[in-house]
């Protein structure tokens, strides 16, 4: 007897294994739906194998973003995910949570006097549209008249130039220059007039993880108010470091104890410890969040204030922002940026330690280390090299230009987030210096490969 049978029957589907399943053009066809349903298993077998294809985030050293998470956060996901935040009189129980998480972050940022407003947002790129724009309206409020500008460092994550695109406002950058890699205070006040609706201070450059020397900044346009009359509020851009600063720098000023600081947005998602689509905004009062831009959401037949770009989203990531603050506490939050800034300083000494490469950061702000070949010339490879050959291993490591104005300088990040252990760092060094080793000694020069001019994340 044959052991072959040939499947003829639709329903054979339902008890084939899944391995026997013939997965081809008539199964998933391209470019347009299927015609006919298929089992549940099969559908998500299908897509986790396809997505098998993706790199492993774990090994994803490029992103600041949350990849790594206790099982009890997994489920809070998978059991909030239907929830619509947009709905509150439905779901006034996440509403609530949401609130209570505001008002932690404007206690962790020292807005003490109890009257500050804020929203949750999908991220910092949402929540800077929404500071820009109080900005904006609030200057043209006030009398602002002509081409507004707003002043930030060359360094800025792309939403910033982006919000200027977006609304028609002069991005006017601040140089950096060789050896600075944060925004001058002195050259910031000189370049703001009265068409400046802000300026922006980064906490935690993109580049480099270092600080913008907030205080500093909001000096000198406190000197710009007394000596010109022009009074500019300042937001910080605390996307990374304002789940870091207050923990592990808590002496250096940055947040709402500055007088100046009217506004700050940071990212659940990176060092707030969820996954991606969770971000915050906060303003010191209501006074700079123009009235004439919140909108009264009658939804389900309730009445709400709303701030925001999407009306529908989802409510998981606030829910899932709220099981970290009780999950951590102020000491869980300190352990785990400690724990991160050890391991950015080994991986720092590990890099010293081989010989061609310059470390230009090592995780003394944000637990990000950077650094560059001395002398490309001479070692005959570039960063790009490096970073592709790292790939080979699973790594997955930007390589990037620096801003022109610190002359081009091609470098590569490692952001040492919660889950890249030290026993993980030590794995990543030694295979550093595999391929360091490799790429120099290598017979005949390599092929180019495409670089990257700026990397953002
Ligand atoms: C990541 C980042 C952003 C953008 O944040 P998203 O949450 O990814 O939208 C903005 N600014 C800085 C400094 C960042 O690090």
């Amino acid at each position: 007897m044959s052991l072959q049978r040939v499947i003829t029957d639709d329903r054979d589907l339902q008890i084939a294994p899944l391995f026997a399943q013939r997965i081809d053009e008539d199964v998933v066809p391209k470019g347009r739906l299927a015609e006919n349903p298929m089992p549940a298993g099969v559908a998500a077998g299908i897509v986790r194998s396809r997505l098998l294809l993706d790199g492993r985030a774990a090994l994803n050293l490029a992103t600041f973003c949350t990849t790594a998470a206790e099982p009890e956060l997994e489920r809070i996901y998978a059991e909030t995910a239907s929830i619509n935040l947009m709905n509150r009189e439905e779901y006034p129980a996440s509403s609530l949570i949401e609130q209570e998480c505001i008002n932690a972050l404007a206690n962790l940022w020292h807005d003490d006097d109890g009257s500050f407003v804020g929203c949750s947002t999908s991220g910092s790129s949402e929540a800077a549209m929404l500071a820009g724009l109080a900005m904006l309206r609030r200057w043209r409020e006030r009398g602002g008249a002509g081409r507004p500008n707003m002043v930030f460092g060359t360094h800025v994550h792309v939403c910033w130039p982006k919000f200027c695109n977006f609304w028609d406002v002069e991005a006017r950058m601040v140089p950096l220059a060789p050896g600075r890699t944060t925004l001058d205070p002195l050259l910031t006040a000189d370049a703001v007039d009265e068409n400046t609706i802000g300026v922006v201070a980064v906490l935690g450059s993109t580049q480099d993880g270092r600080y913008d020397p907030v205080a500093d900044i909001a000096a000198a346009l406190d000197g710009v108010a007394a000596g010109r009359g022009i009074d500019v509020p300042l937001h910080v851009d605390a996307a990374s470091g304002g789940f870091v600063a207050p923990f592990l720098d808590v002496d250096f000023a940055w947040d709402f104890a500055l007088p100046r600081v009217v506004s700050i947005n940071a990212s659940g998602h990176k060092f707030g410890l969820v996954y991606p689509g969770a971000g915050w905004c906060l303003w010191r009062d209501p006074e700079y969040l123009p009235a004439s831009l919140i909108f009264d959401c009658n939804v389900l037949g309730g009445h709400h204030p709303t701030f925001t770009l999407n009306f529908s989203r989802p409510a998981s990531g606030v829910i899932a922002q709220y099981y970290q603050f009780l999950r951590n506490g102020l000491a869980g939050y300190q352990l785990i940026a400690q724990r991160c800034q050890e391991v950015a300083r080994q991986v720092a000494a590990g890099i010293r330690a081989i010989a061609p490469y310059d470390v230009l950061a090592d995780g003394e702000d944000l637990p990000v280390v950077a650094f560059r070949l001395r002398d490309p010339e001479e070692v005959g490879f570039t960063v790009y090299h490096l970073s592709e050959a790292l790939k080979g291993d699973g790594w997955h490591v930007p390589a990037y230009s620096l801003p022109p104005d610190l002359e081009h300088v091609d470098v590569i990040r490692v952001v040492c987030r919660q889950g890249f252990t030290l026993d993980l760092a030590e794995r990543f060094l030694e295979s550093l210096l595999k391929h360091t080793e490799r790429l120099t000694s290598h017979p005949f020069p390599l092929p180019e490969v495409a670089t990257a001019l700026t990397f953002q994340d």
